[in-house]
């Protein structure tokens, strides 16, 4: 039965349950108001009785009147029962009936009336009495049930009202909700436990060119293509709550759009029992996100990826790494000057060019990337050495051919470092700067070369820049010290002078000799400022180890980077100047390859410097390939003969002529001898005889400190006969 048909059933029960209610109230009411009407009857007829007694006491009156009024008393129903109180009045109304004028009777008679008068009074105010109680119970029974069924009433009307109230909420909010439905711009689809789309929003044509007619019924796979398995993966698993879904849908025009959203499970609400999908359309903002994001990890001038993603492609290659995996460094020489001369849009289009030569020898499976300015790297996975070698090879080949730009024809070269990373745990980091040092190593080798990058080869290298770099501290703190070797007058074997020597004690490799440090010290520059502590230092020394009656020389090594510097001239003025020391007592030492190298700016320094007063030897003389014609040029007054001929002079027939024809050399163009490395004796003799005129070796003595050379250095004339120090 539905709800009116209820309600209209509930009326009429109503209707009809109260009025058999009142009809049963009437008839109890009724009941009541009669409850004293039988008492009432008693009454009378005691009353008739109790007159007719009194008539018939005081003899205006027959007792048989008296008896008369008995049968009244009966049809009124008065207890006459045996022994009541009606039976003793009818039985002494008999009784004088039968004797009049008995006294015990008329007694009887009257206290018996009296008593059923009093009796029927009693029981006529109890049923008064109960009428009262009976009508005043009822009158609070109906009012409570009044009141009750009234509260009720009220009750269910307000309810009712609540009802109504909410539901006037629920209706506008529905009607609201609908409304945004209706009018929204994502898609709202209603897809059902089965996948069929049940409800479409009237934005589907804006969003998906298609009509809610055309989807409602059909499978979700209809709407969503190639994402159905996505979509239906979702649905059934069944998770309960928002899920946030990204779908490419098809429009109905082929374009394909992204639509973002969530999917929401509504099988348990009641109202719904089905799936929301609502999607909104973010191609736009999905386009520019990866737009930025292709920023972010590419170059914007040849779209190569720049030096984030190419970070991020070799951490993830190295992670998954199988086989060998090679990463190239390439520079481009002399890009600079393209810049330079020609303009950064012409560099722009060279690099353009660069990129395009790259992209057409690599792989596919390659990554290229421009690091920034000029420099790329390549990633190769899955490659061997050889492989990788040869790829190096052909990208320096396709790069070199010339390339044509605003009618200029440049052909570029390029500097490649190749980097391994096979069979040592290397990081991303690692290899790009393993091949970035191998790309340096190209570049010092010559330009337009390829290189791979050798592990040993580069502890060397970090070795020596250590050494560079505390060397350059043990400078300024005082970590050099000076050794001094004698030369001697081979003939008089006469100290004449000194060599200053320098030496390093080094804080944790100790006592480190000159060839341990000089070259890397030629290499960083910082010979520089090594030669004119040695200098400075040596000048010092040789002021001291004057005596009385003997004028020691002091020879020190100058490198080529001294000699060229514009001022060392000036600076070897100041240091004599400062140091007191006699010109003439200064010899600078200069190796024979420095003089061969650079002998014009060469010339002009040594001739400066003979201009002071100071002597100028040939270091080494006899490893380089010096002529007769520009040592004539120079200003040199001493020759070293190096130690490699001195060595065999005594044994060996053509050392000693290529030491004669020295020393032959050297008496024509009025210069001095000095042998150096003199060991035996033997040596010594052979040079005496030859009029050699001076000589250094461990045969008088290794290079001592400063204390010890001081020794050598007598009062007197000091002479060091075959006596090794040190
Ligand atoms: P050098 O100038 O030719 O110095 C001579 C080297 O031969 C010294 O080695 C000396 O100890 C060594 N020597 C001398 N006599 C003998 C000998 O009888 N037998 C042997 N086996 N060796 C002998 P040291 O002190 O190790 O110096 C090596 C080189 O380092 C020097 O060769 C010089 O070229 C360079 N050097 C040393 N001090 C300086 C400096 O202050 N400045 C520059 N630029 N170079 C320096
Ligand atoms: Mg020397
Ligand atoms: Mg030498």
């Amino acid at each position: 039965m539905n709800r009116d048909g209820r309600t209209r059933l509930r009326s009429t029960a109503t209707v009809v349950g109260t009025l058999f209610v009142v009809v049963l109230e009437m008839a109890f009411l009724t009941g009541v108001w009669h409850l004293g009407d039988g008492v009432h009857r008693q009454r009378e007829a005691a009353a008739a009785f109790s007159a007719v007694a009194t008539s018939v006491a005081s003899g205006s009156a027959t007792p048989d009147a008296l008896t008369r009024t008995v049968d009244g008393l009966a049809r009124a129903g008065v207890d006459l029962t045996p022994g009541s109180v009606g039976a003793t009045a009818v039985d002494a109304a008999r009784a004088l009936e039968a004797a009049p004028g008995d006294a015990g009777a008329l007694a009887t008679l009257r206290v018996a009336d009296a008593a059923l008068a009093e009796e029927l009074a009693e029981a006529s105010s109890a049923r008064a009495w109960l009428a009262f109680a009976i009508h005043a119970g009822l009158l609070v029974g109906v009012s409570v049930g009044w009141f009750a069924w009234f509260r009720r009433i009220v009750d269910r009307h307000r309810r009712l009202e609540r009802e109504l109230t909410a539901q006037r909420v629920v209706d506008q909010r529905e009607r609201r909700l609908l409304a945004l439905v209706q009018n929204s711009a994502d898609l709202i689809v209603v897809i059902e436990a089965d996948a069929t789309i049940s409800f479409v929003s009237p934005s589907a044509p804006a969003v998906i060119g298609r009509t809610p007619d055309e989807l409602v019924g059909q499978h979700v796979k209809d709407l969503v293509g190639d994402e159905a398995p996505t979509l239906l993966a979702l649905l059934t698993d069944g998770r309960q709550g928002d899920q946030a879904v990204r779908l490419r849908l098809t429009r109905a025009d082929g374009r394909t759009i992204v639509g973002e959203g969530t999917l929401t499970n509504l099988l348990g609400e009641s109202t719904v029992e089905a799936w929301l999908l609502t999607l909104r359309d973010v191609t736009e903002q999905h386009e520019l996100a990866e737009q930025l994001s292709h920023q972010a990890f590419h170059d914007a001038l040849t779209g190569l990826a720049n030096r984030a993603l190419f970070a991020d492609r070799l951490e993830h290659a190295i992670s998954r790494r199988e086989g060998t995996l090679a990463v190239m460094f390439l520079d481009l020489d002399d890009f600079k000057q393209v810049n330079d001369t020609r303009g950064h849009s012409v560099g722009d289009r060279l690099l353009v060019v660069v990129t395009d030569r790259l992209r057409s020898v690599l792989r596919s499976r390659d990554t290229a990337a421009r690091l920034g300015g000029d420099e790329f790297a390549v990633l190769m996975e899955e490659t061997d050495r050889a492989a990788a070698e040869q790829m190096g090879q052909r990208i320096l080949e396709v790069l070199a051919q010339p390339v044509s730009i605003d009618g200029v024809s440049w052909a570029v070269k390029a500097s490649l470092g190749i980097a391994f990373a096979d069979t040592r745990s290397s990081t991303a980091e690692d290899v790009l700067r393993e091949a970035d040092v191998a790309m340096y190593w190209a570049k010092e080798q010559g330009k337009g070369t390829l290189r791979v990058f050798d592990a040993a080869q580069h502890a060397v290298t970090l070795d020596r820049l250590t050494l560079q770099n505390e060397l350059v501290e043990a400078i300024e703190t005082g970590g050099l010290l000076l050794h001094f070797q004698p030369t001697v007058n081979l003939r008089t074997r006469e100290v004449t002078g000194f060599e200053a020597l320098v030496r390093w004690q080094h804080p944790s490799r100790g006592f480190l000799p000159p060839n341990e440090f000089i070259p890397a010290a030629e290499e960083s520059g910082a010979i520089v400022a090594l030669g004119s502590w040695v200098l400075a230092e040596a000048c010092r020394a040789a002021v001291e180890l004057q005596a009385p009656g003997a004028r020691v020389t002091m020879a020190v090594n100058v490198s080529a980077q001294q000699l060229c510097k514009p001022d060392f001239t000036a600076e070897v003025a100041g240091v004599l100047a400062r140091t007191g020391l006699d010109p003439t007592l200064l010899v600078l030492e200069i190796t024979e390859s420095v003089l061969l190298d650079d002998i014009v700016s060469a010339a002009g320094s040594l001739h400066g410097l003979r201009d002071l007063g100071v002597s100028i030897a040939i270091d080494d003389f006899g490893t380089g390939y010096s002529s007769l014609s520009y040592l004539s040029q120079l200003p040199v007054d001493i020759l070293k003969v190096d130690k490699s001929f001195i060595d065999d002079i005594v044994d060996d027939r053509h050392a000693a002529t290529v030491t004669l024809a020295i020393l032959e050399m050297s008496r024509s163009l009025k210069m001095t001898t000095v042998a150096e490395g003199v060991e035996t004796s033997e040596q010594a003799a052979w040079l005496e005889e030859q009029d050699c005129g001076r000589g250094q070796g461990y045969l008088w003595s290794r290079p001592v400190p400063f204390a010890e050379a001081r020794a050598l250095v007598p009062g007197g004339a000091p002479r060091v006969d075959e006596v090794r120090v040190g």
